[in-house]
C-alpha cells in the first residue's frame, strides 16, 4: 500500500491472525559474562505446530525457552508472542505455561489440587477450578486419579499431571524442557505417542527441548537444531534427517558417514565433504555384479562387523581411501567379513560444510 502514511511501528495494525505466528524470534541473544548460550537466534513458530528444539547439552536450548517464557532476559533481540512483543514482560504477563523436567508437584496436595493450584492463585471461583482441572485430567487421561497424591503415582502419571496442571491455565503456548527425561525407555516411547496426541487435542502450539534425536524426530512437526548457541538447521524431521545442511547436524540426527579427501574425490567423483547414511548403502559380497543406472559404488574390505539383533552393522575400508560404515537389516543373515562392493543412489551421498 504505497499511499498510506507512514506509522509508528507501535501503532502499526497486527499481522492478520492466521499469518501471525505464535512466536517469533528475532537476532535473540543471551551472554552470561564470556558465555554466549544464545548466539543470534532468528525463529518463527506458527500457531498449533509441535516445535522442538534438539541440540547437545549446553548449546542453549533451555535458555531460549526460559527467554521465551519470561525467566531470562534477553541481551539482545526481542521475543513475539502473538504479534506482541513480549520481551520485558514478566512471566506471569505472558501467555505460556513450562513444563520442567523436574515435574515440582506439590506433595501434600491431591492430583486434582496440584492442577488447581495455578487457577486458586488467579482467583478463578471454585467451581470453575475444579471443572477446568478435571477437563484438564480428562486430557492427559488421568480423570480417575484425583484424589491421589503425587508420591501414589509412577513417573509417567506424575509427569501427565505437570502436563495438566500447565493445560488448565489454556496456554496459548507450552513450552516443554526435557519433560519425559527421568523416565525410561519404553514410558519413554509411551509417552511420546501420547504427547504428540494430546498436543493434537488441544491443538496449541508446543515448544520442546529435547537432546534425544529418536524424540525429536517422532514427534515434531519442524525440529530445530542447535549448536554452540546457533541454529544450524530448521525443518520437518524428514528433511533434517535427509537432508542434513551441515555436518554436524548429519552426526548429530542419526548416524552419518562422512567422506572427505582423497576417497571422496575418486568414489564421488569430485572434491568436498559428502554424508552418506549408513542404511542408504547396499553391500555386496559380488564385487563384479552389473552397476545399476544412477547408482555409485566402491569397493572395499570389511574390518569390523557388529551384531546389533534386528541390524548388522560393517565397517568398511574403501580402496580409495576413507572408511563407510555400513548397516544392514538382518533378513539375509551375517556377511562374512572380507571384500565387498559398496553402492548407493547418487542422491544419497550429498555435500555438506
Ligand atoms: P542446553 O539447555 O542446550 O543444555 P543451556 O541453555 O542450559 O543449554 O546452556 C547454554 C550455555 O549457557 C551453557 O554453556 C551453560 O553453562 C550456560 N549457562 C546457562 N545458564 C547460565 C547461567 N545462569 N549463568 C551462566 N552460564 C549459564
Ligand atoms: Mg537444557
Amino acid at each position: 500500500m504505497p499511499n498510506q502514511a507512514p506509522t509508528e511501528p507501535r501503532e502499526e495494525p497486527a499481522a492478520p491472525e492466521s499469518t501471525r505466528p505464535a512466536i517469533r524470534l528475532s537476532g535473540l541473544r543471551k551472554h552470561f559474562g564470556d558465555v554466549h548460550a544464545v548466539d543470534g537466534v532468528d525463529l518463527d513458530i506458527p500457531p498449533g505446530e509441535f516445535f522442538s528444539m534438539l541440540g547437545p547439552s549446553g548449546s542453549g536450548k533451555t535458555t531460549v525457552l526460559r527467554m521465551i517464557a519470561g525467566f531470562e532476559l534477553p541481551t539482545e533481540g526481542t521475543i513475539e508472542l502473538d504479534g506482541h512483543d513480549v520481551s520485558r514482560l514478566a512471566p506471569f504477563e505472558r501467555d505460556v505455561n513450562t513444563v520442567f523436567q523436574d515435574y515440582a508437584l506439590f506433595p501434600h496436595m491431591t492430583v486434582q489440587q496440584n492442577v488447581e493450584y495455578g487457577l486458586r492463585v488467579k482467583r478463578v471461583p471454585k467451581h470453575e477450578r475444579r471443572e477446568r482441572a478435571v477437563e484438564a485430567l480428562k486430557t492427559v487421561r488421568l480423570e480417575d486419579y484425583g484424589s491421589r497424591k503425587p508420591t501414589q503415582l509412577s513417573g509417567g502419571q506424575r509427569q501427565r499431571v505437570a502436563l495438566a496442571r500447565a493445560l488448565v491455565n489454556r496456554p496459548k503456548v507450552l513450552l516443554l524442557d526435557e519433560p519425559l527425561g527421568a523416565l525410561d525407555l519404553k514410558l519413554r516411547q509411551a509417552m511420546q505417542l501420547e504427547l504428540k496426541q494430546i498436543q493434537r487435542d488441544v491443538g496449541i502450539t508446543f515448544v520442546f527441548v529435547t537432546h534425544d534425536q529418536d524424540e525429536a524426530l517422532t514427534m515434531s512437526d519442524r525440529i530445530a537444531v542447535f549448536n554452540n548457541g546457533r541454529i544450524e538447521q530448521v525443518g520437518p524431521p524428514e528433511e533434517v534427517y535427509e537432508r542434513p545442511a551441515s555436518a554436524f547436524v548429519a552426526g548429530f540426527v542419526g548416524t552419518s558417514n562422512l567422506l572427505g579427501g582423497r576417497g571422496a574425490e575418486s568414489v564421488i567423483g569430485r572434491p568436498g565433504l559428502f554424508s552418506i547414511r549408513p542404511e542408504k548403502i547396499r553391500i555386496d559380497g559380488d564385487l563384479a555384479g552389473p552397476a545399476a543406472a544412477g547408482d555409485t559404488s566402491a569397493t572395499g574390505t570389511v574390518t569390523d562387523v557388529v551384531y546389533a539383533g534386528a541390524t548388522v552393522r560393517y565397517s568398511v575400508a574403501l580402496d580409495a581411501g576413507g572408511r563407510l560404515s555400513v548397516v544392514r537389516q538382518n533378513t539375509d543373515g551375517v556377511l562374512e567379513a572380507g571384500r565387498v562392493r559398496l553402492s548407493w543412489r547418487d542422491e544419497h551421498s550429498f555435500q555438506v560444510q
